[in-house]
Protein backbone atom coordinates (compact mmCIF):
# COMPACT_ATOMS: atom_id res chain seq x y z
CA UNK A 1 0.00 0.00 0.00
CA UNK A 2 1.45 3.25 -1.24
CA UNK A 3 0.51 6.93 -0.74
CA UNK A 4 -0.05 7.67 -4.48
CA UNK A 5 0.78 6.18 -8.11
CA UNK A 6 1.95 8.40 -10.73
CA UNK A 7 1.24 8.03 -14.58
CA UNK A 8 4.04 9.67 -16.59
CA UNK A 9 7.57 10.48 -16.31
CA UNK A 10 7.77 13.68 -18.03
CA UNK A 11 8.39 17.60 -15.96
CA UNK A 12 4.92 16.83 -15.15
CA UNK A 13 5.43 13.32 -13.39
CA UNK A 14 8.83 14.70 -12.00
CA UNK A 15 7.49 17.53 -10.22
CA UNK A 16 5.32 16.00 -8.75
CA UNK A 17 7.58 13.22 -7.16
CA UNK A 18 9.68 15.83 -6.19
CA UNK A 19 6.74 16.76 -3.81
CA UNK A 20 6.22 13.71 -2.52
CA UNK A 21 9.53 12.79 -1.61
CA UNK A 22 10.00 16.42 -0.07
CA UNK A 23 7.03 14.97 2.31
CA UNK A 24 8.30 11.64 3.21
CA UNK A 25 5.27 10.30 0.81
CA UNK A 26 5.24 6.91 -0.46
CA UNK A 27 4.25 6.02 -4.10
CA UNK A 28 5.12 4.22 -7.57
CA UNK A 29 5.59 5.44 -10.92
CA UNK A 30 4.16 3.79 -14.00
CA UNK A 31 5.54 5.51 -17.60
CA UNK A 32 6.30 4.66 -20.83
CA UNK A 33 7.76 6.38 -23.69
CA UNK A 34 4.66 7.13 -25.97
CA UNK A 35 5.47 10.41 -25.30
CA UNK A 36 8.34 12.46 -26.19
CA UNK A 37 7.96 16.51 -24.89
CA UNK A 38 9.85 16.61 -22.17
CA UNK A 39 12.66 14.42 -23.80
CA UNK A 40 12.92 16.94 -26.92
CA UNK A 41 12.37 20.50 -25.04
CA UNK A 42 14.65 23.34 -25.84
CA UNK A 43 14.33 23.49 -21.75
CA UNK A 44 14.55 27.43 -22.03
CA UNK A 45 13.51 29.43 -19.23
CA UNK A 46 12.28 32.69 -20.37
CA UNK A 47 9.36 34.62 -18.70
CA UNK A 48 8.80 36.87 -21.55
CA UNK A 49 6.94 36.41 -24.37
CA UNK A 50 8.94 37.64 -27.13
CA UNK A 51 6.44 38.02 -29.93
CA UNK A 52 4.49 40.49 -27.86
CA UNK A 53 7.26 41.98 -24.92
CA UNK A 54 4.77 40.63 -22.21
CA UNK A 55 5.37 38.54 -19.45
CA UNK A 56 4.20 35.42 -19.56
CA UNK A 57 1.51 34.16 -16.71
CA UNK A 58 2.64 34.34 -13.03
CA UNK A 59 6.50 34.16 -14.69
CA UNK A 60 8.23 35.91 -12.23
CA UNK A 61 6.46 33.99 -9.47
CA UNK A 62 7.29 30.52 -11.27
CA UNK A 63 10.71 31.20 -12.14
CA UNK A 64 11.87 31.39 -8.28
CA UNK A 65 10.39 28.75 -7.64
CA UNK A 66 11.60 26.71 -10.36
CA UNK A 67 15.18 27.75 -9.49
CA UNK A 68 15.31 26.60 -6.56
CA UNK A 69 13.36 23.49 -7.24
CA UNK A 70 16.09 22.45 -10.16
CA UNK A 71 19.23 23.88 -7.85
CA UNK A 72 18.05 21.44 -5.18
CA UNK A 73 17.45 18.53 -7.74
CA UNK A 74 21.26 18.86 -8.89
CA UNK A 75 22.22 18.68 -5.52
CA UNK A 76 20.01 15.31 -5.03
CA UNK A 77 20.85 13.59 -7.94
CA UNK A 78 24.53 15.38 -8.01
CA UNK A 79 24.65 16.36 -11.87
CA UNK A 80 24.57 19.46 -13.78
CA UNK A 81 20.54 20.65 -15.22
CA UNK A 82 20.38 24.10 -15.27
CA UNK A 83 22.92 26.21 -17.56
CA UNK A 84 22.67 29.97 -17.31
CA UNK A 85 21.57 31.24 -20.85
CA UNK A 86 21.38 34.70 -22.47
CA UNK A 87 18.23 35.34 -24.60
CA UNK A 88 18.77 37.66 -26.91
CA UNK A 89 15.78 39.02 -29.32
CA UNK A 90 16.69 39.62 -32.64
CA UNK A 91 14.87 42.53 -33.96
CA UNK A 92 13.41 43.17 -37.38
CA UNK A 93 13.08 46.85 -37.52
CA UNK A 94 13.48 50.59 -35.86
CA UNK A 95 10.02 50.26 -34.77
CA UNK A 96 10.34 46.52 -32.77
CA UNK A 97 13.56 48.33 -31.02
CA UNK A 98 11.05 51.41 -29.74
CA UNK A 99 8.27 48.66 -29.15
CA UNK A 100 11.22 47.33 -26.67
CA UNK A 101 11.36 50.52 -25.09
CA UNK A 102 8.66 50.83 -24.47
CA UNK A 103 7.70 47.34 -22.68
CA UNK A 104 11.29 48.13 -20.38
CA UNK A 105 10.29 50.45 -18.49
CA UNK A 106 6.91 48.64 -17.56
CA UNK A 107 6.58 47.66 -14.09
CA UNK A 108 7.13 43.60 -14.18
CA UNK A 109 9.00 43.51 -17.45
CA UNK A 110 11.35 46.20 -16.30
CA UNK A 111 13.04 43.10 -14.38
CA UNK A 112 14.09 40.99 -17.34
CA UNK A 113 14.23 43.41 -20.10
CA UNK A 114 17.86 45.10 -20.74
CA UNK A 115 17.25 48.49 -22.17
CA UNK A 116 20.18 48.86 -23.78
CA UNK A 117 19.80 47.45 -27.64
CA UNK A 118 22.48 45.20 -28.01
CA UNK A 119 24.61 45.40 -31.47
CA UNK A 120 24.85 42.44 -33.67
CA UNK A 121 29.05 41.66 -33.44
CA UNK A 122 28.69 38.10 -34.57
CA UNK A 123 29.82 38.21 -38.60
CA UNK A 124 28.16 35.01 -39.30
CA UNK A 125 24.83 36.56 -37.79
CA UNK A 126 22.56 38.57 -40.21
CA UNK A 127 21.11 40.99 -37.64
CA UNK A 128 21.80 45.13 -38.82
CA UNK A 129 18.95 46.24 -35.74
CA UNK A 130 20.44 44.41 -32.78
CA UNK A 131 18.83 42.12 -30.35
CA UNK A 132 17.08 42.94 -26.67
CA UNK A 133 18.88 40.98 -24.44
CA UNK A 134 16.20 39.24 -22.23
CA UNK A 135 18.04 38.56 -18.43
CA UNK A 136 17.62 35.85 -15.68
CA UNK A 137 16.85 32.98 -18.47
CA UNK A 138 18.47 29.68 -18.80
CA UNK A 139 17.63 26.09 -19.98
CA UNK A 140 17.72 23.11 -17.76
CA UNK A 141 18.68 19.79 -19.84
CA UNK A 142 15.27 18.22 -19.63
CA UNK A 143 16.65 14.97 -21.73
CA UNK A 144 18.99 14.59 -18.76
CA UNK A 145 16.67 15.68 -15.96
CA UNK A 146 14.19 13.00 -17.44
CA UNK A 147 16.71 10.01 -17.77
CA UNK A 148 18.33 10.74 -14.46
CA UNK A 149 15.20 10.77 -12.47
CA UNK A 150 14.18 7.15 -13.84
CA UNK A 151 17.57 5.60 -12.61
CA UNK A 152 17.12 7.70 -9.45
CA UNK A 153 13.47 6.29 -9.20
CA UNK A 154 14.41 2.39 -10.50
CA UNK A 155 17.47 2.33 -8.05
CA UNK A 156 14.64 2.57 -4.92
CA UNK A 157 12.23 -0.07 -6.86
CA UNK A 158 9.66 2.89 -7.36
CA UNK A 159 9.67 2.92 -11.13
CA UNK A 160 7.15 0.55 -13.70
CA UNK A 161 8.22 0.71 -17.25
CA UNK A 162 5.02 0.00 -19.00
CA UNK A 163 2.06 1.50 -20.62
CA UNK A 164 -0.88 1.91 -18.28
CA UNK A 165 -3.50 -0.86 -18.40
CA UNK A 166 -6.79 0.80 -17.58
CA UNK A 167 -7.88 -2.28 -17.37
CA UNK A 168 -6.09 -3.63 -14.26
CA UNK A 169 -7.61 -0.44 -12.59
CA UNK A 170 -10.09 -0.93 -9.86
CA UNK A 171 -11.57 1.94 -8.02
CA UNK A 172 -12.39 1.54 -4.45
CA UNK A 173 -14.12 3.61 -1.45
CA UNK A 174 -10.76 4.43 -0.28
CA UNK A 175 -8.11 4.59 -2.79
CA UNK A 176 -7.46 2.62 -6.33
CA UNK A 177 -5.41 -0.67 -7.01
CA UNK A 178 -3.68 -1.21 -9.82
CA UNK A 179 -2.15 -4.64 -10.36
CA UNK A 180 -0.50 -5.70 -6.95
CA UNK A 181 -0.40 -1.87 -5.84
CA UNK A 182 -3.26 -0.49 -3.72
CA UNK A 183 -2.71 3.63 -3.63
CA UNK A 184 -4.42 6.21 -1.58
CA UNK A 185 -4.81 8.42 -5.18
CA UNK A 186 -3.49 8.30 -8.25
CA UNK A 187 -1.82 11.44 -9.97
CA UNK A 188 -2.27 11.10 -14.12
CA UNK A 189 0.50 13.17 -15.44
CA UNK A 190 0.90 11.84 -18.81
CA UNK A 191 1.23 14.88 -21.32
CA UNK A 192 -0.10 14.69 -24.39
CA UNK A 193 -1.12 10.90 -23.97
CA UNK A 194 -3.92 12.13 -21.84
CA UNK A 195 -5.85 11.87 -24.65
CA UNK A 196 -5.78 8.21 -24.25
CA UNK A 197 -6.83 7.90 -21.02
CA UNK A 198 -10.65 7.23 -20.43
CA UNK A 199 -11.19 9.60 -17.41
CA UNK A 200 -9.88 12.69 -18.16
CA UNK A 201 -9.95 12.36 -22.35
CA UNK A 202 -13.07 14.76 -22.01
CA UNK A 203 -10.75 17.85 -21.17
CA UNK A 204 -9.85 19.89 -24.08
CA UNK A 205 -6.01 19.18 -24.57
CA UNK A 206 -5.24 19.95 -28.27
CA UNK A 207 -1.75 19.44 -28.29
CA UNK A 208 1.30 21.27 -30.92
CA UNK A 209 3.87 19.03 -32.32
CA UNK A 210 7.19 21.25 -32.23
CA UNK A 211 10.41 19.53 -34.31
CA UNK A 212 13.78 20.88 -33.63
CA UNK A 213 16.62 19.91 -36.14
CA UNK A 214 20.54 19.84 -34.95
CA UNK A 215 23.20 21.57 -36.60
CA UNK A 216 27.12 21.10 -36.52
CA UNK A 217 28.34 25.07 -37.23
CA UNK A 218 32.11 25.46 -36.06
CA UNK A 219 32.45 29.29 -37.09
CA UNK A 220 29.16 30.40 -35.73
CA UNK A 221 30.44 31.02 -32.51
CA UNK A 222 27.59 32.06 -30.80
CA UNK A 223 27.15 31.50 -26.60
CA UNK A 224 23.92 33.68 -26.38
CA UNK A 225 20.70 31.39 -27.58
CA UNK A 226 18.98 33.89 -30.71
CA UNK A 227 15.47 34.20 -31.09
CA UNK A 228 14.80 35.55 -34.37
CA UNK A 229 12.01 33.72 -36.54
CA UNK A 230 13.52 30.79 -34.70
CA UNK A 231 15.70 29.77 -31.48
CA UNK A 232 19.02 28.80 -32.27
CA UNK A 233 20.27 27.55 -28.78
CA UNK A 234 23.96 26.33 -28.18
CA UNK A 235 24.37 23.23 -27.15
CA UNK A 236 28.24 22.77 -26.99
CA UNK A 237 30.60 21.37 -29.53
CA UNK A 238 29.43 23.40 -31.68
CA UNK A 239 26.29 21.91 -32.01
CA UNK A 240 22.73 24.57 -32.07
CA UNK A 241 19.49 23.35 -32.01
CA UNK A 242 17.13 25.21 -34.23
CA UNK A 243 13.26 25.75 -33.98
CA UNK A 244 10.25 24.87 -33.01
CA UNK A 245 7.87 25.11 -35.26
CA UNK A 246 3.93 24.48 -33.78
CA UNK A 247 1.91 22.10 -35.99
CA UNK A 248 -1.44 21.47 -34.69
CA UNK A 249 -2.81 18.71 -37.04
CA UNK A 250 0.08 15.85 -37.23
CA UNK A 251 0.17 14.34 -33.38
CA UNK A 252 2.96 11.92 -34.18
CA UNK A 253 6.64 12.25 -32.64
CA UNK A 254 8.03 11.20 -35.99
CA UNK A 255 10.63 13.91 -37.12
CA UNK A 256 9.29 15.05 -41.02
CA UNK A 257 10.89 16.32 -44.33
CA UNK A 258 8.69 19.62 -44.58
CA UNK A 259 9.45 20.99 -41.30
CA UNK A 260 13.23 20.18 -41.64
CA UNK A 261 13.28 22.21 -44.87
CA UNK A 262 10.84 25.58 -43.14
CA UNK A 263 13.63 25.43 -40.36
CA UNK A 264 16.35 25.28 -42.72
CA UNK A 265 15.13 28.45 -44.35
CA UNK A 266 14.64 30.43 -41.41
CA UNK A 267 18.08 29.51 -40.24
CA UNK A 268 19.05 30.63 -43.69
CA UNK A 269 17.79 34.03 -43.51
CA UNK A 270 19.89 34.75 -40.20
CA UNK A 271 22.91 32.53 -40.51
CA UNK A 272 25.44 33.43 -42.91
CA UNK A 273 28.26 30.59 -42.39
CA UNK A 274 28.18 27.04 -43.42
CA UNK A 275 26.31 24.26 -41.45
CA UNK A 276 25.21 20.76 -41.63
CA UNK A 277 22.41 19.12 -40.37
CA UNK A 278 22.99 16.82 -37.67
CA UNK A 279 19.95 15.36 -35.56
CA UNK A 280 16.10 16.10 -35.81
CA UNK A 281 13.68 15.13 -33.07
CA UNK A 282 10.06 15.64 -32.69
CA UNK A 283 7.39 15.78 -29.80
CA UNK A 284 3.71 16.90 -28.82
CA UNK A 285 3.59 19.69 -26.50
CA UNK A 286 0.54 18.89 -24.04
CA UNK A 287 -1.33 22.70 -25.02
CA UNK A 288 -4.45 23.75 -23.93
CA UNK A 289 -6.94 26.09 -25.26
CA UNK A 290 -6.63 28.49 -22.94
CA UNK A 291 -3.10 27.98 -21.91
CA UNK A 292 -3.05 26.99 -19.02
CA UNK A 293 -2.05 23.89 -17.05
CA UNK A 294 -4.93 21.65 -15.92
CA UNK A 295 -4.84 20.45 -12.45
CA UNK A 296 -7.58 19.34 -10.10
CA UNK A 297 -9.61 16.15 -8.65
CA UNK A 298 -11.81 14.08 -11.03
CA UNK A 299 -15.28 15.05 -10.93
CA UNK A 300 -16.70 12.10 -10.20
CA UNK A 301 -13.69 9.87 -8.48
CA UNK A 302 -12.18 11.77 -5.80
CA UNK A 303 -9.00 9.48 -5.23
CA UNK A 304 -8.24 10.20 -9.29
CA UNK A 305 -6.20 13.63 -10.42
CA UNK A 306 -4.88 15.37 -13.28
CA UNK A 307 -1.51 17.11 -13.79
CA UNK A 308 -1.26 18.35 -17.53
CA UNK A 309 -1.41 21.46 -19.73
CA UNK A 310 2.06 22.51 -19.08
CA UNK A 311 2.12 23.20 -22.84
CA UNK A 312 5.08 25.28 -24.22
CA UNK A 313 6.69 26.75 -20.87
CA UNK A 314 6.83 23.51 -18.81
CA UNK A 315 10.54 24.03 -17.22
CA UNK A 316 8.79 27.15 -15.38
CA UNK A 317 5.18 26.10 -14.81
CA UNK A 318 5.57 22.15 -13.32
CA UNK A 319 7.22 23.38 -9.74
CA UNK A 320 4.68 25.95 -8.84
CA UNK A 321 1.86 24.53 -10.40
CA UNK A 322 2.79 20.77 -8.96
CA UNK A 323 3.44 22.35 -5.22
CA UNK A 324 -0.26 23.66 -5.92
CA UNK A 325 -1.84 20.25 -6.76
CA UNK A 326 0.15 18.75 -3.89
CA UNK A 327 -1.15 21.50 -1.24
CA UNK A 328 -4.57 21.45 -2.72
CA UNK A 329 -4.93 17.31 -1.94
CA UNK A 330 -3.18 17.31 1.65
CA UNK A 331 -3.74 20.07 3.17
CA UNK A 332 -6.90 21.40 1.46
CA UNK A 333 -5.32 24.50 -0.24
CA UNK A 334 -7.59 25.95 -2.89
CA UNK A 335 -6.45 25.71 -6.51
CA UNK A 336 -5.83 28.72 -8.07
CA UNK A 337 -8.95 29.03 -10.56
CA UNK A 338 -6.65 29.55 -13.86
CA UNK A 339 -5.04 26.20 -13.69
CA UNK A 340 -8.08 24.05 -11.89
CA UNK A 341 -9.66 21.52 -14.55
CA UNK A 342 -13.23 22.14 -13.11
CA UNK A 343 -13.25 25.30 -15.68
CA UNK A 344 -13.71 22.61 -17.89
CA UNK A 345 -15.81 20.58 -16.13
CA UNK A 346 -18.92 22.15 -16.26
CA UNK A 347 -18.67 22.22 -20.40
CA UNK A 348 -17.49 18.74 -21.01
CA UNK A 349 -18.15 16.41 -18.50
CA UNK A 350 -21.48 14.87 -18.69
C1 LIG B 1 9.76 20.81 -29.64
C2 LIG B 1 9.43 21.23 -28.24
C3 LIG B 1 10.15 22.26 -27.67
C4 LIG B 1 9.88 22.67 -26.36
N1 LIG B 1 10.66 23.63 -25.78
C5 LIG B 1 10.42 24.00 -24.50
C6 LIG B 1 11.26 24.94 -23.86
O1 LIG B 1 12.24 25.43 -24.44
N2 LIG B 1 10.97 25.29 -22.58
C7 LIG B 1 9.92 24.73 -21.90
O2 LIG B 1 9.70 25.08 -20.74
N3 LIG B 1 9.11 23.83 -22.48
C8 LIG B 1 9.34 23.46 -23.76
N4 LIG B 1 8.53 22.54 -24.35
C9 LIG B 1 7.31 22.09 -23.62
C10 LIG B 1 7.64 21.02 -22.61
O3 LIG B 1 8.34 20.02 -23.24
C11 LIG B 1 6.35 20.49 -22.01
O4 LIG B 1 5.68 21.51 -21.37
C12 LIG B 1 6.61 19.37 -21.00
O5 LIG B 1 7.60 18.51 -21.45
C13 LIG B 1 5.37 18.60 -20.70
O6 LIG B 1 5.67 17.65 -19.73
P1 LIG B 1 4.63 16.53 -19.32
O7 LIG B 1 5.26 15.75 -18.23
O8 LIG B 1 3.30 17.14 -19.08
O9 LIG B 1 4.45 15.62 -20.63
P2 LIG B 1 5.45 14.59 -21.31
O10 LIG B 1 6.82 15.11 -21.35
O11 LIG B 1 4.82 14.20 -22.59
O12 LIG B 1 5.48 13.36 -20.31
C14 LIG B 1 4.41 12.48 -20.17
C15 LIG B 1 4.97 11.09 -19.88
O13 LIG B 1 3.87 10.21 -19.62
C16 LIG B 1 4.05 9.02 -20.38
N5 LIG B 1 2.74 8.44 -20.64
C17 LIG B 1 1.73 8.95 -21.37
N6 LIG B 1 0.69 8.08 -21.39
C18 LIG B 1 1.06 7.02 -20.64
C19 LIG B 1 0.45 5.80 -20.28
N7 LIG B 1 -0.80 5.49 -20.68
N8 LIG B 1 1.13 4.92 -19.52
C20 LIG B 1 2.37 5.19 -19.08
N9 LIG B 1 3.01 6.36 -19.39
C21 LIG B 1 2.37 7.25 -20.15
C22 LIG B 1 4.74 9.52 -21.65
O14 LIG B 1 5.34 8.50 -22.39
C23 LIG B 1 5.74 10.51 -21.05
O15 LIG B 1 6.86 9.84 -20.59
C24 LIG B 1 8.80 22.07 -25.64
C25 LIG B 1 8.09 21.03 -26.21
C26 LIG B 1 8.41 20.59 -27.50
C27 LIG B 1 7.65 19.45 -28.10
Amino acid sequence: MVDYIVVGLGLAGISFCEQLEKNGKTFRVVTDDSQTSSLVAGGLYNPVILKRFTLAWQAEKQLKIAKTFYTDLEQKLGIKLDYTLPVYRRFHSVEEQNQWFVASDKKGLDVFLNTKIQPNTNESIDAPFGYGEVMHTGRIDTKKLVSSYEKHLQEKGLLLNESFKFSDLQLGDNGVDYGSIFAQRIIFAEGFGLKNNPYFNYLPLQGSKGEYIFIKAPKLKEERAIKSSVFIIPEGDDVYRVGANYERHDKSNEPTESVREGLLNKLKAVVKCDFKVVGQVAGVRPTVIDRKPMVGRHPKYQQMYVLNGFGSRGVLVGPSVSWQLYTYIENDEPLDSDIDSARFTQKFFR
